[in-house]
């Protein structure tokens, strides 16, 4: 099989039907017709096996991965996503995985309205990056900065079952929804693309919630108090885990692709409610003031937590 071969049987009708795609895959580039007055964002991510993937992950979670981690990417800006770019290394031409990866992606994909638009296959280690460009109407989008004290800090669906899932994976154990919420992350674009009126910030949490509500708040220059209680933990994760274990993974473990927020004390109704018709679980974590760096509380009182570190909670028994 040759190189155009597999282009055409596995990257060419890749997502969506868009009528804003003039020409996709097939010509020396891709032809697009953006909509009028509204601003494009750009975002791109690389998975590299063994470093952002085990080498077990089946082909399906990292064609599926690969765009949702740029999906979640372009929720946190408040946009919209509409086309993708694949760059593609590969060790060699293996049909079924590559029938899995494309339909892994393919299905994140047409869910999403995103369509595949071209991009470049080379021979090498597994190595996946796509680049994909959203569409947001002028002074909507979000940035990290904008955050104001008194605002309320919210963060969608459940934090630190991704990186259990990891590690269930690493060990060949553990609870299949934990692997598969690694495997299949799920991002927040329904959300993403209409909070842009309600919010005054957002990050996607791909690092763990305490670094990425770090980056917000230095971008915004303020800080935050969370309540650890209220992290939003799943049924699973809970009941497998420590309280204090529980509470490292959904701080520190990273892979979980949910969005944290910034929301004005008068759009907090709104915001929830927006939520709600988003079919989207959202849980307050905290709030922003003036003071800057990242407290937290626990049973009512400060808590000192190491976001960097690796045993943090082992004082809280
Ligand atoms: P060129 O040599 O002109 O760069 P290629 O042979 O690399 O062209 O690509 C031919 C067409 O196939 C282009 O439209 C390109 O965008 C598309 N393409 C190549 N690899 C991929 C891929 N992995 N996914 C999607 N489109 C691809
Ligand atoms: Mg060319």
């Amino acid at each position: 099989m040759s190189e155009f071969d597999l282009i055409r049987d596995y990257f060419s009708d890749v997502g969506a039907r868009r009528s804003d795609v003039l020409v996709g895959v097939g010509d020396d580039g891709a032809l697009l017709d953006p909509p009028e007055s509204q601003n494009l964002v750009s975002v791109m991510d690389t998975l590299v096996e063994s470093v952002h993937f085990p080498r077990t992950s089946p082909a399906r979670s990292v064609g599926h991965r690969v765009l949702a981690v740029n999906l979640s990417d372009i929720a946190a800006m408040g946009a919209t996503p509409a086309w993708a770019s694949l760059s593609l290394s590969v060790p060699h031409l293996d049909h079924d995985w590559l029938a899995d990866f494309s339909a892994g992606f393919s299905e994140c994909a047409e869910l999403h309205g995103v369509t595949l638009i071209g991009g470049d296959t080379v021979s090498g280690p597994l190595i996946v990056t796509v680049h994909v460009t959203g569409h947001v109407e002028r002074d909507n989008h979000v940035l990290r900065k904008g955050a104001k004290p008194g605002d309320q800090i919210y963060v969608t669906g459940t934090l630190g079952d991704a990186a259990a899932g990891l590690r269930a994976m690493t060990r060949g154990d553990g609870h299949s929804f934990l692997i598969e919420r690694f495997l299949y992350p799920n991002p927040r674009v329904a959300l993403g693309k209409r909070m842009g009126p309600l919010v005054s910030a957002a990050i996607d949490i791909s690092d763990g919630l305490g670094q990425d509500l770090g980056h917000l708040l230095h971008a915004s220059e303020v800080g935050a108090t969370v309540t650890l209680e209220k992290l939003p933990l799943s049924t699973v994760l809970s009941s497998n885990f420590k309280p204090e274990e529980a509470r490292y993974l959904a701080l520190c473990g990273g892979d979980d692709y949910e969005l944290c927020m910034a929301v004005p004390r008068g759009n907090v109704e709104d915001f929830e409610a927006l939520c709600s018709s988003c079919f989207l679980r959202v849980q307050r974590i905290g709030k922003i003031d003036r003071t800057s760096g990242l407290r937290f509380t626990l049973k009512g009182k400060a808590h000192a937590v190491n976001v960097q570190g690796h045993d943090h909670f082992s004082s809280d028994t």
